[in-house]
């Protein structure tokens, strides 16, 4: 697959893993991140990813840094959104500001990525968007609202413009993980995440190569007939 992809949040956790597929899958890879540079600059050093700072909450900056990247790599033909952020709180503690941000970045941060890289992809007859939604966001969670909102909406997103995209080659498609071994799930305590294993049919915590494979197969050549489509990885824990 000789495509061009960018993928947002592509420097760590799970976007790293669907990062480093692409470019093993064939891709010219671009990584976007927001403000770990350290994460960044080790992670271009190990892969030879390049990565671009900017926020995927920000219109304007994601206007002008898809810019740059199709100037240093070529248009863009596969974009993965998967930058996202939690800002938990039960309902009557959650202020304004964390349900903002969240909805800011996890829902907003898809379209102001998607809105710029659109009318290339159109003109040239083909594009792949994959945005990263949520188990959480297809079953609602206890302390999430802002988040599960957010993600039902990347959901909401990817079916409507799935439609709009059909007959332009365009393929639209929201791949939901599971509970996934990155570094936020390996931190909370060992009791907590046996809890959370107990709850998962195969017994264990996704990987994220698991996540990154699935966004692999859609992102490719011969995934145009599945579009609108959301595809749960979750290890039997939930059906939708
Ligand atoms: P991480 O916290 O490990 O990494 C998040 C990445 O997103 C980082 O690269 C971060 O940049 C970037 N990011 C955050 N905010 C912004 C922003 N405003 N603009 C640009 N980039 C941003 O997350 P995960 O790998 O765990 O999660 C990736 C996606 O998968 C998220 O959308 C998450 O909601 C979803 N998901 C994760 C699950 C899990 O079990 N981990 C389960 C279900 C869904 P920086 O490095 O600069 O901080």
């Amino acid at each position: 697959m000789t495509r061009t992809a960018i993928v947002t949040g592509g420097s760590r956790g799970i976007g790293a893993a669907i990062s480093k597929a692409l470019q093993a899958a064939g891709c010219k890879v671009a990584a976007n991140y927001a403000g770990n540079d350290e994460a960044a600059a080790a992670f271009t050093k190990e892969t030879g990813i390049p990565t671009y700072k900017w926020s995927v909450a920000d219109y304007d900056a994601c206007a002008a840094g898809i810019a740059k990247v199709e100037a240093d790599l070529g248009p863009i033909e596969v974009l993965v959104n998967n930058a996202g952020i939690t800002r938990d709180a039960p309902f009557h503690k959650m202020t304004a500001g964390k349900w903002r941000d969240v909805i800011d970045t996890n829902l907003s941060g898809i379209f102001n990525m998607t809105h710029p890289v659109w009318p290339g992809m159109r003109e040239r007859g083909f594009g792949r968007i994959i945005n990263i939604s949520s188990l959480n966001g297809q079953k609602g969670q206890f302390g999430q609202v802002n988040y599960s909102a957010a993600k039902a909406g990347d959901i909401g997103f990817t079916r409507a413009l799935a439609q709009e995209g059909a007959a332009k080659g365009i393929t639209v498609n929201a791949v939901c993980p599971g509970y996934i071994a990155t570094e936020m799930v390996m931190a909370v305590p060992e009791q907590v995440r046996e809890a959370i294993v107990g709850q998962i049919p195969v017994g264990r915590l996704g990987e994220v190569d698991e996540i990154a494979r699935c966004v692999t197969f859609l992102a490719s050549d011969e995934a145009g007939f599945i579009t609108g489509s959301t595809i749960s990885a979750n290890g039997g824990q939930y059906f939708s």
